[in-house]
């Protein structure tokens, strides 16, 4: 995706105006380098140009209406699109990482039973311009420290809106842009799997995740309904072309949900499933939302830990973070002030 592309606006505006092809390039970098939020911030820009650029294609794509800080230092951005849809971001601190997780669609079509954003049914596409504009929103915000690394977790199935996902993220990564290098970029998706190949013929190196949820197909259904077009081979076969393709290591999310997908016969099925010295098992403690679902005891989640690297596993169990301002992982559904969903409930 070109400087042009990401910037439709924009290049209407110097069209219209017969201006010289170095001015995109000009403003390309005050939007991704010197994250301008305003045309008037922009001073290698003629004011005429200032002006134009503010009356036909506005520096901030997306209005941020409020940030929520959590005790854990855990920032979630409310934004607004133009046409009026609620998104969520979210900025989590931890050690010297500064993890931004972007949203690439308003609500999600896929329907996992146990999200927040699964629940809302899904409105439409984000534009690139509008995933990457939630980084460069946090990156501002957070200065002068940096944002060291991006996942694409937040709502929507990146996969869904594969183009303007990988636009948004190639502008994060160029060195003209944004400049953040393509192994701190992570894309998480619920398993579509001729898109997991597509993603890893891509030349850059970005980060893969697949999530998993159980490792049996009946139960996969069940909370995932996905898994009826994707079968757990084929996904398994998708998993290791990437593998294969990249020599990267891939990771499988896996949500601990309290009596479902917690006992032993998942660890000893995902260790035969997950047979692969690249393969990394991310256990995730459930978050709440308002799905039924109920999260695993601290203590059951360290003991599914234990059993999974006893059993030869890699495997990590993640901290949740962010829960006493919903922005946990699957709890984000963009509440607006008034605290309903902004997309009506499917
Ligand atoms: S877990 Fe991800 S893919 Fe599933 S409904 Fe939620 S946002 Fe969509």
């Amino acid at each position: 995706m070109n400087a042009a592309e990401f910037l439709p606006d924009v290049q209407a505006v110097l069209e219209e105006r017969n201006e010289p092809s170095y001015r995109m390039r000009q403003i390309y970098r005050a939007l991704t380098g010197s994250l301008v939020r305003d045309w008037e911030e922009a001073t290698n820009l003629p004011r005429g140009l200032q002006a134009a650029l503010s009356e036909g294609a506005p520096a901030a794509a997306l209005t941020l209406e409020r940030v929520s800080l959590a005790t854990d230092g855990t920032r979630k951005y409310l934004f607004y699109t133009s046409d009026g849809h609620a998104i969520e971001t979210v900025m989590i601190p931890e050690k010297a990482r500064r993890t931004v997780c972007i949203s690439t669609q308003v609500g999600c079509a896929m329907g996992c039973t146990f999200c927040a954003t699964g629940l809302l049914g899904i409105k439409r596409n984000l534009k690139a311009r509008e995933i990457a504009e939630q980084v460069f929103v946090c990156a501002r915000d957070i200065a002068p420290e940096r944002v060291s690394n991006v996942v694409v977790m937040g709502m929507g199935e990146p996969m869904l809106n594969y183009d303007a996902t990988l636009g948004a993220l190639r502008v994060l990564n160029d060195p003209d842009g944004f400049g953040l290098a393509a192994r701190h970029i992570a894309v998480s998706t619920s398993g579509l799997v001729e898109k997991i190949r597509r993603f890893a013929d891509e030349p850059e190196q970005f980060h893969l995740a697949i999530s998993l949820h159980t490792p049996f197909e009946d139960e996969r259904r069940g909370i995932m309904p996905v898994a009826a077009h994707h079968t757990i081979p084929e996904l398994m076969d998708a998993a290791r072309y990437f593998v294969a393709r990249t020599r990267r290591k891939l990771f499988f999310e896996y949500t601990l949900l309290a009596g479902v997908n917690d006992q032993p016969r998942h660890v000893e099925a995902l260790a035969e499933l997950l047979d692969h010295p690249l393969y990394h098992l991310n256990l995730l403690r459930f978050n709440w939302t308002d799905t039924g679902f109920s999260a695993t005891s601290k203590a059951d989640a360290r003991r599914f830990l234990e059993y999974a690297r006893e059993l030869g596993l890699s495997a990590t169990l993640r901290p949740s973070r962010g829960q006493d301002i919903d922005a946990a992982c699957g709890q984000l559904a963009a509440k607006d002030l008034r605290g309903r969903p902004a997309i009506p409930m499917a």
